[in-house]
């Protein structure tokens, strides 16, 4: 065992835009109490907030996502437009171009959206021809047979969607945080959790099994800190500090990768006009492999990934890269069909990170087990969602059983928990 650094009344493990999120809404809630965010990295946000391509949607099949991405993304708004912090958000839209199969699938969840007052508006194919005229809606090469490629149908864009810059995000929590008295420490990797008996007897081998539980704090690379509350936000790192200590978050590390892509064949479908006030192409999926592009309008490219499913292994890496084969015989043969303009481009740049994919249901887990708060399972869509998800931490953290988001909605904590779980699964993954 090693020398003890330091006593909290909570200790938060991860500087992510989770670890942040619930960092704040829990000292805001409570500003007496001392609160310190370890990170293993050198800085806020370092983790998989900065390997993400920073966009924001509402539009989810599940109804507890659509709850938890509209109140952040309504956050993200009054941040930017009424405190006048600069999050770099920009509502350009998410465009899902759909087979007609697909567009079921959308119609399901329609009057749903409409009553959570989701905004989106659907385009037929003429409008998508006079609007994007780099876009094939029915290909019909060999290639295109033997991937199986379907028409596109119809389009729906979601309207209060967009990108947003997770550093800033991160950089406003992080400053917020502070000024309330709140500590972080970084370059601090917590190595386990101390699980110890509630009422010790200082017999060999506690705590046995007839024991209740407490999580004491935590063994580091620079010593024991321990608190009376600690709160795992350490995103696909999560189960390595939980699978030792019997604990299931039901999380697993699914690597998903991105590449640039820049040309001057991109200028068009870079400066689409129609969408949106930004007059560029919104954010668009395409019917096949989740595949999927953002347009970078500083960077004059595109940020182009895939939602890659089975096949794939869930396994954690501690240097994940992205494999630039993957974008040629994944990637880029669905992507030059529908869009030709992006035939001939190869990658400029690459870099991969994990998602923490809740197995159960890829909808978030926050929870309490004893004096341990998790907030996990991110499944993909964490910085769009991270706002709610640090407000119901800190519900969770009072035992409070409603937790209040962002413009007054409300959500019973326990339906993001473990045992009482009520959240829909979740089928729009990407
Ligand atoms: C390629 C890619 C694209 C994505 N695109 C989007 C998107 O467009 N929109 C969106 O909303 N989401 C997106 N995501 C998902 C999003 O990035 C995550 O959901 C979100 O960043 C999760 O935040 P987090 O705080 O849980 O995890 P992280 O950001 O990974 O933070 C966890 C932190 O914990 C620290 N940590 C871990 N273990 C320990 C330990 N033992 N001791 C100390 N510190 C520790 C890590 O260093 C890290 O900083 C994407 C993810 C990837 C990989």
């Amino acid at each position: 065992m090693s020398t003890e650094t330091g006593h909290h009344d909570v200790l938060v493990i991860g500087a992510g835009i989770i670890g942040l999120c619930s960092a704040y809404h829990i000292k805001k809630d409570n500003p007496n109490l001392s609160i310190l965010v370890i990170d293993r990295s050198s800085a806020p946000g370092q983790g998989d907030t900065a390997k993400s391509v920073a966009a924001v949607r509402d539009t989810f099949t599940s109804e507890v996502n659509r709850l938890f991405a509209s109140s952040t993304i309504d956050f993200y708004k009054h941040v930017q437009s009424e405190l006048g912090f600069n999050l770099n958000l920009e509502l350009i839209g998410y465009l899902w171009l759909v087979s007609e199969k697909q567009f079921k699938g959308f119609e399901a969840i329609e009057d749903g959206m409409r009553k959570q007052g989701i905004r989106f508006r659907t385009f037929e194919r003429e409008e998508l021809t006079q609007l994007i005229p780099d876009l094939v809606l029915d290909p019909a090469s060999e290639q295109s047979k033997i991937i199986g490629m379907d028409s596109i149908f119809k389009a729906v864009q979601g309207l209060d969607c967009g990108t947003v810059s997770p550093e800033s995000i991160a950089k406003f929590y992080e400053n917020e945080f502070k000024k309330m008295g709140g500590e972080f420490q970084f370059g601090i990797e917590a190595k386990s959790i101390r699980v110890d008996a509630k009422n010790r007897l200082d017999l060999p081998g506690e705590p046995y099994v007839w024991q209740d539980k407490v999580f004491r704090g935590v063994e580091t690379n620079h010593g024991y800190i321990s608190a009376e509350t600690l709160v795992i936000a350490a995103g696909s790192r999560t189960p390595l500090l939980l699978d030792p200590i019997g604990i299931d978050c039901f999380v697993k590390p699914k690597k998903r990768q991105v590449f640039q892509i820049r040309g001057s064949s991109l200028d068009r479908l870079m400066t689409t006009k129609g969408f949106n006030e930004q007059n560029t192409v919104p954010f668009t999926i395409l019917p096949k492999g989740g595949v999927y592009f953002r347009p970078v309008r500083g960077e004059r490219s595109f940020w182009v990934g895939a939602a890659d499913d089975i096949g794939r292994p869930f396994r954690f890496e501690e240097e994940p890269i992205a494999e630039e084969s993957y974008y040629t015989y994944n990637i880029y043969p669905i992507l030059s069909e529908y869009l030709p303009c992006f035939a001939n481009l190869r990658p400029v740049n690459s870099w991969a990170g994990f998602y923490d994919i809740n197995s159960l249901d890829s909808t978030p887990v926050i929870d309490r087990i004893s004096n341990c708060i998790l907030a996990t399972g991110m499944s993909g869509s964490g910085i769009m969602k991270a706002d709610a998800v640090g407000r119901v931490a800190a519900a969770v953290f009072k035992d409070e059983s409603e937790a209040v988001l962002f413009g007054g909605r409300r959500i019973s904590a326990s339906r993001v928990g473990l045992t009482n779980r009520s959240v829909g699964k979740e089928e729009f993954v990407l």
